[in-house]
């Protein structure tokens, strides 16, 4: 098959809008993630978090366990911080994980509802093989990792405790985290909307004024200047 250069074209076009949008809402994310952090007295960055990740989780990514010193290591929100999942930068949803999980656990993030579970970690290891359709990427994925069905399901149920008792370390930002799931995330979608109209109109406008301006130079007369 022949590489569909002309679908990437498209798609790169209409994609602009939204990179806008998305920034925003993790601006959003980011400035009430150190507020709260600030309230409630623990950072991500302080000694005594990270030694807590350290401490549980060793030099290993917390899902599936590979060593991070022979993978590329990411920062991984346990709830993704977007609009779907609302996931903050604050102390007990913060965990290190190797690139390939980072980037597999998109699948469920970018999911407006969730196919197996309550929130999105806990979605991402519950693709054990028996609960989606054939075909499922990222059941073949961790298929890929233990492809023994029991030790697949065994591990996966293991990881999934072992953040469980994690975060449980963590009770107040753990709750500061639901109620802005639960409860603001109307406010993050209108701010996402927000800064889509935003971007659409003042590009129009600032077009616009540029169009004419830069035609007439050329000495092409327009021919649709709104
Ligand atoms: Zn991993
Ligand atoms: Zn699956």
């Amino acid at each position: 098959m022949t590489f569909d250069s002309a679908r990437l074209l498209t798609k790169a076009t209409s994609r602009a809008k939204s990179d806008v949008a998305n920034k925003l809402v993790g601006m959003f994310l980011h400035e009430l993630s150190r507020k709260l952090s600030s309230e409630i007295g623990m950072r991500v960055s302080d000694a005594s978090y990270t030694q807590a990740v350290v401490g549980t989780f060793g030099s290993n990514c917390a899902y599936c366990e590979r060593n991070l010193e022979a993978d590329r290591a990411a920062v991984e929100h346990l709830d993704g911080m977007n609009r779907f999942r609302v996931g903050l930068h604050i102390v007990g949803n913060v965990v290190m994980s190797c690139k390939r999980c980072n980037n597999q656990k998109r699948g469920d993030d970018s999911r407006v509802h969730l196919p197996l579970e309550r929130s999105g970690w806990e979605s991402y290891l519950a693709h054990d093989g028996s609960r989606c359709e054939p075909g499922c990427k990222t059941c073949l994925y961790w298929e890929g990792i233990w492809s023994e069905r029991e030790t697949r399901v065994r591990k996966m149920f293991l990881a999934r405790e072992r953040i469980t008792a994690f975060r449980a370390q963590f009770s107040k930002a753990i709750l500061c985290g639901e109620r802005a799931r639960n409860n603001h995330k109307a406010s993050v979608e209108a701010l996402y909307r927000d800064g889509q109209n935003f971007a659409s109109n003042s590009i129009k406008k600032t077009v616009s004024a540029a169009l004419i301006d830069i035609l007439c130079n050329a000495g092409v007369r327009p021919k649709n200047v709104d």
